[in-house]
């Protein structure tokens, strides 16, 4: 049926017996995988030799850029969240149905993919400080594309609560049959359930499980939260340490080190995450969501990051290991590196390489060039890994 073929396709080679007479693929065809959804998953868990060779311990990342719809970690939370409406009835293929989410960004580009790929229509909510290579992508997968100004969660014009007006709007129209859906990757289940079904235990059977640390920042946190459920409940590893790596103008800094979360009108010493905070996009939020809740209680510690470090650590790695990538990312290797740094020697840490750099030439990128890191980038980072020690 066309359901199970839906099903094998999630995260692995199509699975032959379960296709039906009328698809031509043959018993010979091994290597081939069923449309877009096929080239989710199974992404490879890169060994960072420079940054081991800096730490003394083993710093490994998962290459999530390689995700094949739309390059990110949300490849695979797209597609849970649809599988898991399809299920339950709440979208159904050619009907006009259109999913709505509010997202920063990389979230809308795997919903916008997958949706032309199954029939579905998208409609994208986004802040406008975000690096304008998302919204032109988004553009050109066929989305459509409401850029807002950057307000409170309490607003209903924050992204987000537009998404769910979006999403309610279409289904009162009544105009035709066809249904709004709002994906919510914030608050849905089907986020983290992504990374426990799937992330984490790809990061189990490529390292035998044998890992000392789990790194990562948090949009949603759903990837902090999945995997370090599947690694610590599901597989008992209870003396795994898991860390979060976090932004300067994130509240999660201060919920995790010290229980609280400081809000926009009890600010610390670093205030709200706004536009000035900090460049890093994707990460770093200053609210409890469903998805970082459900891990909130697995994790260990956290790391600071600030700007600098980040765009410093960026060049690091196209300087020694040619790996060119985005800020979310950036800051999780920092963060791995710092975690690395107060373990024994030789201990294994692994972390999250989100989206390629590619995705943020404009903002993140620039930054790396307006600090001149470009000139001299072998002294700056070996002064950073100094600085980190
Ligand atoms: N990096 C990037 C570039 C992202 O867009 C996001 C999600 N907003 C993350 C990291 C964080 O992932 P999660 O939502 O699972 O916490």
């Amino acid at each position: 049926t066309t359901k199970s073929r839906r099903r094998s396709s999630f995260f692995g080679p199509v699975r032959l017996e379960d296709h039906d007479d009328s698809v031509s693929l043959v018993a010979a065809d091994r290597g081939i995988v069923e449309g877009i959804e096929g080239c989710i998953g199974n992404t490879p868990l890169v060994h960072i030799r420079s940054l081991s060779e800096a730490t003394g311990c083993v710093i490994l990342a998962k290459a999530e850029f390689l995700n094949g719809a739309g390059n990110s970690p949300k490849d695979r939370v797209a597609l849970n969240m649809i599988e898991a409406a399809e299920d339950k009835g709440l979208l159904t293929p050619h009907q006009g149905d259109t999913i709505y989410e509010g997202t920063v960004g990389s979230t809308g580009i795997s919903i916008a993919a997958l949706a032309r790929a199954r029939g579905y229509r998208a409609h994208i909510c986004m802040p406008d400080d975000q690096a304008t290579e998302k919204s032109d992508l988004l553009h050109h997968l066929g989305a459509t594309v409401e850029r807002v100004p950057v307000a409170p969660i309490t607003s209903p014009e924050h992204f987000v609560n537009l998404a769910r007006t979006r999403a309610r709007e279409h289904t009162a129209s009544g105009a035709s049959a066809s249904r709004g859906f709002f994906a919510d990757q914030f608050e849905s289940p089907a986020n983290f359930e992504a990374h426990l079904k799937t992330t984490g235990p790809e990061i189990y059977q490529q390292t035998g499980g044998q890992l000392d640390a789990w790194v990562a920042g948090a949009g949603t946190g759903g990837t902090i939260s999945g995997v370090a459920k599947y690694l610590k409940e599901e597989r008992h590893m209870t003396g795994l340490r898991v860390v979060l790596a976090d932004p300067h103008g994130s509240g999660l800094y201060n919920k995790v080190k010290h229980g609280v979360m400081y809000s926009a009108t009890e600010r610390e010493g670093t205030r709200r995450r706004t536009q000035v905070d900090t460049i890093v996009e994707g990460i770093g939020i200053n609210r409890i969501t469903e998805n970082f809740e459900a891990g909130r209680g697995l994790i260990d510690d956290a790391v600071r990051v600030t700007d600098e470090q980040a765009c410093r650590m960026a060049r690091w790695l196209v300087e020694h290991d040619g790996i060119f990538i985005g800020s979310s990312s950036a800051v999780n290797c920092v963060a791995a590196v710092v975690t690395a740094l107060s373990l024994p020697k030789g201990s294994r840490v692994v972390t999250v390489l989100c989206d390629s750099g590619t995705r943020h030439l404009s903002k993140f990128w620039k930054r790396v060039g307006d600090l001149g890191l470009e000139n001299d980038a072998k002294e700056e980072s070996e002064d950073l890994l100094q600085e980190l020690g």
